[in-house]
């Protein structure tokens, strides 16, 4: 499947907020989102020749970018993403909180919320690698979508190796959110309750992107 491999630090520009791409880096002073503030703004200028002018965003304009921005900040293709608001759209209960909570409970999400990834990519990827395990059985699919009670944990193999040592090491500091029980000892955590709105850690207006869907 086709998969954005540009520079993805213009991305955070573009949205106009960190949008942690990039692992360890996104949380070092090497960040380019923080060295390059622009003069007077709280926020770099976006990317491109026009980037520096400021002109007024239409409504459009707003609901576009508060879809791209979450598309982007959980590595989510076109496609992908619209099939998750058609999903959050036929559950019970509020449609922007039930996408958002969709789009936590993949497979990658979760492994990168656990420190047992630097970032979405990294974590998309050793999924696809097969060092995960739902419930004792190998899940090889990104998009898996845990549900409340399933078990993740690293495959026994996967847990002795340098790699996953150096990885959950370095990641040791980041928060583990509250809907997830994770035992480090054993490279596993349980799924306690499903996410919710209050669970999400970053800025997003998503009935911006429920009336970006709706026209
Ligand atoms: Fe965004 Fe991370 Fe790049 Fe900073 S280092 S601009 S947070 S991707």
């Amino acid at each position: 499947m086709a998969r954005y491999t540009g520079a993805v630090c213009r991305m955070c520009r573009r949205e106009g907020q960190k949008l942690f791409l990039k692992g360890e880096r996104c949380y070092s002073d090497k960040c380019s989102f923080t060295n390059r503030k622009a003069p007077k703004s709280e926020v770099p200028a976006a990317p491109g020749q026009h980037g520096q002018s400021r002109k007024k965003v239409s409504n459009y304009g707003m609901q576009l970018r508060e879809k791209q921005k979450v598309r982007r900040y959980y590595g989510l293709l076109e496609k992908q993403f619209a099939k998750y608001y058609e999903m959050a759209d036929r559950k019970q209960g509020m449609t922007g909180p039930n996408l958002l909570s969709l789009c936590e409970s993949r497979l990658d999400n979760v492994v990168y919320r656990l420190g047992l990834a630097s970032s979405r990519a990294e974590a998309r990827q050793l999924v696809v690698h097969g060092h995960y395990t739902v419930n004792g059985k190998r899940v090889n699919i990104p998009s898996f979508l845990v549900h409340e009670g399933d078990v993740i944990a690293v495959c026994e193999k996967s847990r002795t190796s340098e790699k996953f040592k150096a990885v959950t090491e370095a990641n040791s500091a980041r928060p583990v959110p509250m809907w997830l029980e994770y035992n480090p000892e054993k490279m596993e955590a349980k799924v306690v309750r499903m996410p919710n709105r209050d669970d999400i850690d970053y800025e997003v207006q998503e009935n911006l992107i429920v009336e970006y869907y709706s026209k």
